[in-house]
């Protein structure tokens, strides 16, 4: 039969249907061109051999000659391993194998001189290597070596039923016979003469078979670019889609709300960022388009109130607007905050929890429903299906990253037509990153801090100099100013950490005994009534300590305090550690950032606090968290396939994702649907790539 890329992995001569099964569910391959597209990981030096006595802890896969000299079976748990002595002449080490022991006994010799290779291990006070590829040297001579053997993914299933890194070479190279390695050109030739980017079936080639470093190097760079090239292809012409299919309303025009509040309400004077944001957000709602916009502005930038003004838009041409925190204790805040405001406009504003009653709650459903309630404020109560809008126009939501996607788009179809969306959060996501994440998801960015407002001094003690932190804290206190002292909450290890909270609260309590002091306490077990009440007694002042787990962490605002202790801070993720620091610094005093800790810190930890030390800039601090912890955590990557990348690196390899962007994004302003003929080979490549959803499966 004649070979298509398409064809099953079967066919392949070499594989047959058992390893063709175990290719498929181990590593996703089912066709030749996935094969082709299982690029190495890294490349070793088949031609260099250890000496026993040189083996260090830390090897990477390693290449020993030497020779069995006895094999030994030993009992575990669950059936046996087998072991064999190895040595040469400096030394001695051991093979192990778990599974597959009969066919080792009958086929692997004593006393002959093998190349055992894999990637030792330190056990029992010898090193030694468990499933280890083996080949009789005379063997190993005459297949030949190469100084750059490519490495390829692998799972512990497929090297013990002996597809070995050895085996996929192999069946790499039957298919570039059976290919004659010649594959379609994925990318135009205007654009590869630019780049300078080598053709496919060379870069392809060079990528499996390289032979030195440079060819390895152009085939890298070359594969990447097409690879975060047709991502960005993706997202923008999604996006572009999204633009031109779902109409939003047209906020026409700006009336009285907005400009008597502009005029006579507003308290103050916004700074120069969020002038700037607003008049993206105006341009975005006059549109035709419906908007979907993410507003990251640091703690403290002041986004309320952007989206306050972006609401009187909104109202001002006749329609509600609704605004989501994750927590009651927040949209509460939210809720006292826009009420001042919206009383001075006359405008009626409700507040709708989970702990609403069911009288007011069936009022503010009617009200909603026949358009008498302007604005709605509250918590995940607002997507339950009762709550119906006559006319939502524009929904705010505040901290997405508690609101998963699903929630998002349920607030999305109360409408006939989508209201427009703007998002808003404190835990910026790297430029860099949010790009390849989102393509051109409109983003708006507050980069500036209202005026007058004085950086907080941030240091990191250890639990020894506690007493000394306890002065300070008596010293902060006499002059007036709040505390906050945090304690960490991970689910993991729930109740040991109650268990410190409860000692440290107990701490405290007798370090600033009644009634000189009064501590307030808050965490995730209490009710929600007794939550707020502490609160409420911590916001009005009444209280001068607030020891609380991490329900703090998001939004809360109390001015006047401006000292935040976090204990244990070394169990903190870093973009937690920044939000909570936010809760200070929010008045005009000199406010503080204590970070506690043990003596003992992995590097990670040092890392992060350091550079909370050192910055308070959140866009620095989310690259380093980036770096620290790759992008699995950040919001949005899971859905966007960025994770499934086949061989760039989205951190590493950034400079060519801002290369392909830049080419994708020309090339569609140019022409849009993609219909010049020097683009049929972008277009081809689209849609061949959207057709075999499992073949590049970062193809949403
Ligand atoms: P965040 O972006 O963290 O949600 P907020 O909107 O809560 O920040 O604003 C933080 C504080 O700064 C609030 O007390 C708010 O009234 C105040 N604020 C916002 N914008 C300005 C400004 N332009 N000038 C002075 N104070 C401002
Ligand atoms: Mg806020």
């Amino acid at each position: 039969m004649s070979v298509n890329l398409q064809t099953p992995i079967d066919y392949l001569k070499g594989v047959g249907s058992n390893r063709a099964n175990l290719l498929r569910s181990e590593l996703g391959i089912h066709t030749y061109q996935d094969l082709i597209n299982l690029f190495p990981n890294r490349y070793i030096d088949r031609t260099h051999y250890y000496k026993i006595n040189q083996l260090q802890r830390n090897n990477a896969d390693i290449q020993v000659i030497g020779k069995i000299i006895e094999f030994k079976e030993v009992a575990q748990k669950r059936g046996k391993r087998l072991l064999a002595t190895f040595v040469d002449e400096t030394g001695v080490m051991e093979l192990v194998w778990f599974r597959g022991q009969k066919w080792i006994r009958e086929n692997l010799k004593l006393n002959k001189t093998y190349v055992a290779f894999g990637k030792p291990n330190w056990f029992n006070g010898k090193f030694n290597i468990a499933h280890p590829e083996m080949e009789l040297q005379e063997d190993h001579e005459k297949n030949l070596r190469s100084a750059m053997q490519p490495v390829y993914p692998s799972t512990e299933k497929l090297l013990s039923k002996g597809i070995s890194n050895r085996m996929i070479s192999k069946i790499m190279q039957q298919l570039f016979i059976e290919t004659k390695g010649k594959f379609i050109e994925t990318l135009p030739d205007n654009l590869r003469l630019e780049l300078k980017l080598v053709n496919k079936s060379e870069a392809l080639f060079n990528i499996h078979f390289p032979k030195n470093q440079e060819l390895l190097s152009k085939a890298q760079f070359r594969l990447k670019f097409e690879e975060l090239f047709y991502i960005q292809l993706q997202l923008i012409i999604k996006n572009l889609i999204h633009k031109s299919k779902i109409k939003g309303f047209p906020f026409e025009k700006v009336d009285t709300y907005f400009n008597s509040f502009f005029k006579d309400y507003l308290p103050f004077e916004l700074t120069g960022a969020q002038k700037r944001v607003l008049r993206e957000i105006r341009s975005d709602l006059g549109s035709n388009a419906q908007m979907n916009r993410l507003l990251q502005g640091d703690v403290g930038s002041g986004k309320t109130i952007v989206a306050f003004m972006s609401m009187l838009i909104a109202l001002d041409n006749g329609f509600q607007a609704c605004m989501m925190a994750p927590t009651e204790i927040l949209s509460v805040q939210h809720y006292n905050g826009l009420l001042e405001l919206c009383n001075k406009l006359k405008i009626k504003i409700q507040l709708l929890t989970g702990s609403t009653k069911t009288l007011k709650r069936r009022e503010i459903h009617k009200s909603l429903e026949n358009g008498d309630l302007q604005v709605i404020v509250g918590t995940h109560a607002l997507l339950e299906d009762k709550v119906k809008f006559k006319n939502l126009g524009l929904a705010i939501i505040d901290e997405q990253h508690r609101f998963g996607v699903a929630q998002r788009s349920k607030l999305w179809h109360k409408n006939i037509s989508p209201p427009h969306v703007l998002v808003m959060t404190a835990t910026p996501i790297p430029r860099t990153l949010a790009m390849s994440v989102y393509g051109d998801l409109d983003i708006s960015i507050i980069d500036e801090l209202p005026p007058g407002r004085q950086s907080i001094k941030t240091v990191h003690r250890y639990d020894k100099n506690r007493l000394n932190v306890f002065r300070f804290i008596r010293d902060e206190i006499a002059k007036g100013r709040q505390i906050y002292i945090v304690y960490p909450l991970i689910q993991e290890s729930e109740n040991m950490d109650y268990k410190d909270l409860m000692d440290g609260y107990e701490s405290i309590s007798r370090e600033f005994p009644m009634p000189d002091y009064q501590i307030s306490i808050v965490h995730g077990k209490m009710k929600a009534a007794d939550k707020d009440f502490e609160m409420q007694r911590f916001i009005k002042g009444e209280t001068q300590i607030m020891v609380a787990t991490t329900v703090i962490e998001v939004g809360v605002n109390v001015p006047n305090a401006s000292v935040m202790i976090i204990e244990s801070a070394e169990r903190f993720g870093l973009s937690q550690l920044h939000q909570l620091r936010g809760r200070v610094g929010r008045g005009a005093e000199q406010s503080y950032c204590i970070l506690m800790t043990g003596h003992k810190l992995s590097n990670d930890s040092k890392t992060r606090l350091e550079t909370m030390v050192k910055t308070s800039d959140g866009f620095e601090i989310a690259e380093v968290d980036l770096r620290l912890r790759g992008p699995g955590d950040i919001m949005g990557t899971q859905q966007s396939g960025i994770l499934n990348l086949k061989i760039a690196d989205i951190i590493k390899d950034n400079d060519i994702l801002q290369l392909a962007r830049y080419h994708a994004k020309t090339i569609l302003k140019k022409d849009k649907k993609l219909s010049l003929p020097e683009n049929l080979i972008i277009l081809n490549t689209y849609k061949q790539l959207s057709k075999y959803k499992n073949i590049w499966n970062y193809i949403s």
